[in-house]
């Protein structure tokens, strides 16, 4: 079956035709640079994730761009409030999203471009847009996009055209729906954005945060590329506007299908940090969760679907997951000539679900039912040795899409503890239960679980 994917921009579900046969080229929007970022955004970047793991589970290749933005209101108004150099605030935080990627197991993307990187192209594309009549000059030196001058704008966002304030300007890189009107695609400098300004035909200034991804995006991709991506609050006005400059440039359609993952929400509202209602992940693994239940949590729910973060799902994650992985164990157990139960793994059931437009609770359910059976099937004694090593292929064909099973399992304990359990196992062998129960207690505060079994003492998360 072909992968369907939902289309925000006709509302429908459409089967992924690339452009280039066997090759898929999409777009990611990135972190705005000026702070950390939260588990929120994680939650875009897992599920943008679990899209290239899955093309690439499919055989194609995939080259996605995802672009860091290190210049905007945001950034910048943070690097003067902080007296700091915008390139030295941005790098900072630039690193640290790496950081938070690798640990959440996001694979790295083909390119990750900075906006700084790419002014002057940026530049050259305002200037088709001011020939091609669709911006316009201010007396003060800054560029309007001229909504007016493409029909077609409001597409995406379902925009009632009546809506349109044209001729009215709004300077903001973000702004509210009712507010849609001429956007800036270059904003002259004013005294508040201190040292930094780029130079331009129009006087100095910097470009408006739409235009960085239309430039960068095409720069990598070509003028026609297969996915573009964002979280929903990406549909207005960042991708609205990234459409109507591309198309209004170029006249290419730019972007076939356009993806969007809803919020992760903390009581009803979006995680945000104008909200203070929060988690960056390094608060989260401070209180001892592990980076594969978080991924798992924010993985395991619909990308469609909202979904409400608290730390008993966390909880739960880890404890779905350390049945993978006690699967993973037991399996690999297995030796000798058991009798034969030809147990199908379900790849058929966990292409089907991801096919529908990534439906992952499918997928998922679909393996934790063939992983009852086979529990059911160890306990009995009935998996040959070589169904148990093609049931291990199978979890590992699957954990190339999810990332959770085989990641951090065997991260390391750390030395102190590493040295418990051998006391541990000491305590048992002089049959000293209270030490050994003690020992036990000590790792539960710690957030681990110590399990005794046939072949010695093994750890999981709690
Ligand atoms: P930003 O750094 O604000 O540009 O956001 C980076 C990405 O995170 C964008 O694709 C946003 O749509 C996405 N995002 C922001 N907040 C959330 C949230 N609460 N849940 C999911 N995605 C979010
Ligand atoms: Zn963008």
């Amino acid at each position: 079956m072909s992968l369907k994917l939902r289309n925000t921009l006709t509302r429908r579900l459409e089967a992924l035709q690339p452009i280039t046969p066997g090759e898929v080229r999409m777009y990611t929007c990135g972190p705005t640079v000026y702070d950390t970022a939260h588990i929120g955004n994680m939650r875009t970047f897992i599920f943008e994730d679990l899209l290239r793991r899955y093309l690439l589970y499919k055989g194609f290749k995939v080259i996605q761009v995802m672009n860091i933005t290190d210049v905007d209101d945001r950034t910048i108004e943070r690097a003067i409030g902080e007296k700091r150099p915008l390139a030295d605030l941005t790098e900072h935080y630039t690193q640290r999203f790496r950081e938070d990627i690798s640990r959440l197991n996001i694979q790295s993307t083909e390119y990750m471009p900075r906006a700084t990187e790419f002014i002057p192209q940026m530049v050259e594309g305002i200037k088709v847009l001011l020939e091609k009549g669709h911006a316009y000059k201010t007396p003060e030196g800054s560029v309007f996009f001229d909504v007016s001058s493409y029909p077609a704008y409001g597409q995406l966002a379902h925009l009632d055209p009546q809506q349109l304030r044209t001729g009215e300007r709004v300077v903001d890189d973000n702004y509210e729906k009712d507010e849609a009107r001429d956007f800036a695609l270059w904003k002259a400098r004013k005294p508040s954005d201190g040292d930094y300004a780029w130079p331009s035909p129009w006087g100095e200034g910097r470009p408006g945060w739409h235009m960085e991804c239309s430039i960068m995006s095409t720069h990598y991709l070509g003028d026609h590329f297969d996915i573009h991506c964002g979280g929903v609050d990406n549909i207005f006005p960042h991708h609205e506007n990234e459409i109507a400059q591309s198309r209004c440039m170029r006249e290419t359609p730019f972007a076939n299908l356009w993806l969007h993952s809803e919020h992760l929400i903390v009581d009803g509202q979006k995680m945000s940090k104008s909200l203070g209602n929060c988690h960056t992940l390094e608060d989260v693994l401070r209180q001892n969760y592990s980076p594969e239940a978080i991924r798992y949590t924010l993985l395991s729910t619909h990308y469609r679907q909202k979904l409400n973060f608290t730390f008993a799902k966390v909880q739960e994650s880890q404890k779905a997951l350390n049945r993978l992985r006690e699967l993973v164990r037991r399996l690999e157990e297995v030796e000798g000539t058991q009798e034969e139960a030809g147990i199908q793994a379900p790849d058929k059931a966990v292409e089907d679900a991801l096919d529908n437009d990534l439906n992952i609770s499918g997928a998922l359910g679909a393996i934790f039912n063939w992983a009852r059976e086979l529990f059911n099937l160890l306990d009995e004694h009935k998996l040959s040795a070589r169904s148990a090593g093609e049931s291990l292929q199978a979890l590992q064909r699957y954990d190339q899409i999810l990332g959770v099973i085989y990641f951090n399992l065997e991260a390391e304990l750390p030395d102190d503890l590493a040295a418990l359990i051998r006391e541990r196992e000491e305590a048992r062998q002089a049959q000293d239960w209270k030490r050994a129960d003690a020992i036990r207690e000590t790792f539960l505060t710690r957030g681990i679980l110590l399990e005794d079994t046939p072949t010695g003492t093994i750890w999981k998360k709690a």
